[in-house]
């Protein structure tokens, strides 16, 4: 008798978010795999999703979200999209991984630079943060020098050489070698090429700022940087993680004119997998082993299933052209946000990069990492609280952007609109 009703059958097994988030503190780091979705900027727990479909996420006790983080800017078609999923369900029906080349990694390969002109040859990799590692790795093997020039900011991924600053556990000896100013400070940047222009082997950046919220910067400050690199024999590298496919389907590239040497790429070209890729010049490209002696390799390196995820969503935006129709919509939401911020006497700059957008609760211009820094924490943090409260999912942090796809509707924009004039 005490047996059986010791005996639990899993299946009936309760799992709402507070038990669920229980065990996830015992098992994971903070409850959480990525430092941001502990929710702490905001002063909530980590918030336990279940499942998403087009616009709207659903989290473990069946609760309704509509969704603006989407998948940290992945997610330009929503969540399961259908064809993103017919084609990975195919795909993984035949393997979902070979561990050898296959036809996906070519075709997306191929559709990436018929994308980006400046890509003319593309490796791929497992993440944003190894395609930037492997970017920079390439740029000094390519100029034989050591230092790299970085923007206050700009998040190239986790690797030490990016992170310098913001990491313990990164030796002094790997910093001294990046050199971080603030984004858009010309002047800063002629000072660093001044004083190391024989040693800096390139230059990487966000051509539009998304991991300080939203900044786009002055098509001069990336005109001119095309300049001095090429003045100084440096490399030019964008990192178009988050702007490649989103702002316009060749990137940031395509909207300024400028033309990098290296673009980084990931989120959107995974269709929601992991992914990452570095793609440029086929002269500085074939210093990549096995062609070359600048050593990247990886088990899931151009993973099938992240091959098939990212052409359907790829061939999906070429068909669709979503872009002007996202950049509008989007463009009605932070109108209402500035005017919902201005009927409550708040101070507030309100970012906007195509189909992504950020909040500041400041009275000045957002233009740099100091200027970002200016809004107000604790006024964010009631804002992003609010809307979850009405159903309205933003980014726990001031620093991430928010993210429209082509399931979020005019009617979902002026629902949140509503929600921040109650
Ligand atoms: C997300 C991001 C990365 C890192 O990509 P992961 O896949 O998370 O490693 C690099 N650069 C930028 C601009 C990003 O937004």
């Amino acid at each position: 008798m005490t047996q059986t009703t010791s005996i639990r059958n899993p299946k009936s097994e309760i799992r709402n978010s507070t038990q669920i988030l229980e065990q996830a503190r015992r098992y994971l780091v903070g409850g959480v795999n990525s430092p941001v979705r502990a929710f702490r900027a905001v002063g909530q727990e980590p918030l336990i999703l279940e499942r998403g479909r087009g616009a709207v996420v659903v989290d473990a006790d069946g609760t309704r979200f509509l969704d603006l983080i989407m998948g940290w800017g992945a997610l330009i078609l929503g969540h399961a999209h259908p064809a993103v999923v017919r084609a990975v369900r195919k795909r993984i029906a035949d393997g979902a991984h070979l561990g050898l080349t296959h036809h996906g990694e070519v075709e997306l390969a191929r559709a990436i630079t018929e994308a980006i002109p400046s890509v003319e040859q593309v490796r791929f990799a497992a993440s944003g943060t190894e395609a930037c590692m492997t970017a920079v790795r390439l740029a000094r093997a390519h100029t034989a020098r050591a230092k790299v020039l970085t923007f206050e900011g700009c998040y190239h991924g986790h690797s030490d050489g990016l992170l310098v600053t913001r990491s313990a556990g990164v030796p002094q000896t790997l910093a001294q070698d990046t050199l971080v100013v603030p984004y858009q400070d010309l002047d800063a940047v002629e000072a660093a090429f001044t004083q190391f222009g024989d040693q800096i082997a390139g230059v990487i950046l966000e051509p539009v700022a998304a991991n300080m919220g939203v900044i786009v910067p002055d098509r001069r400050f990336l005109k001119r940087l095309r300049a001095l690199t090429a003045q100084h024999g440096a490399l030019l590298m964008f990192d178009e993680v988050v702007t490649g496919f989103r702002v316009a389907y060749g990137g940031a590239q395509a909207l300024v004119g400028v033309t990098p040497d290296l673009t980084v790429l990931g989120k959107i070209i995974g269709g929601g997998f992991p992914v990452g890729a570095l793609g440029g010049r086929r002269d500085i490209m074939q210093r990549l082993a096995p062609e070359g002696g600048v050593y990247h390799a990886g088990t899931f390196a151009g993973h099938p299933a992240a091959m098939a995820a990212g052409l359907a969503t790829l061939k999906e935006l070429q068909r669709a052209n979503p872009y002007e129709r996202l950049e509008a919509l989007t463009s009605r939401l932070a109108e209402g946000l500035r005017q919902a911020a201005a009927r409550a006497g708040l101070p507030a700059q309100v970012n906007q990069a195509g189909s992504m957008l950020t909040v500041f609760f400041s009275g000045r211009p957002v233009t740099d990492c100091s200027s970002a820094n200016a809004g107000q924490p604790a006024q964010f943090a009631a804002w992003a609280n609010r809307l979850r409260q009405h159903g309205v999912l933003v980014p726990p942090s001031q620093f991430e952007a928010m993210f429209l796809s082509t399931a979020h509707t005019q009617d979902m924009v002026d629902r949140i609109v509503s929600v921040c004039l109650r």
